[in-house]
């Protein structure tokens, strides 16, 4: 029998007030929008201020890059 007390420390995540993902930014692979945390939001900026592409990808194009990179 499960512990009741993974159930309260997920409400307890969820319920720790602010979101956690809040700039809109755009997929790098297909431009759909997509959420990112501050730290995603950063590493965007690094990214593009330093002459590279946007390196945010959506859950989608994520898992294909994923399927690329064993393959590689
Ligand atoms: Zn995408």
């Amino acid at each position: 029998m499960l512990p009741y007390y993974i159930d309260q420390s997920e409400e307890k995540l969820l319920g720790s007030g602010t979101p956690v993902n809040q700039h809109e930014l755009r997929c790098g692979m297909c431009a759909r929008e997509l959420y990112v945390d501050d730290e995603g939001y950063r590493r965007y900026h690094e990214a593009t201020d330093s002459g590279l592409d946007n390196p945010l990808r959506c859950d989608n194009c994520s898992d294909e890059y994923d399927d690329l990179a064993y393959e590689g």
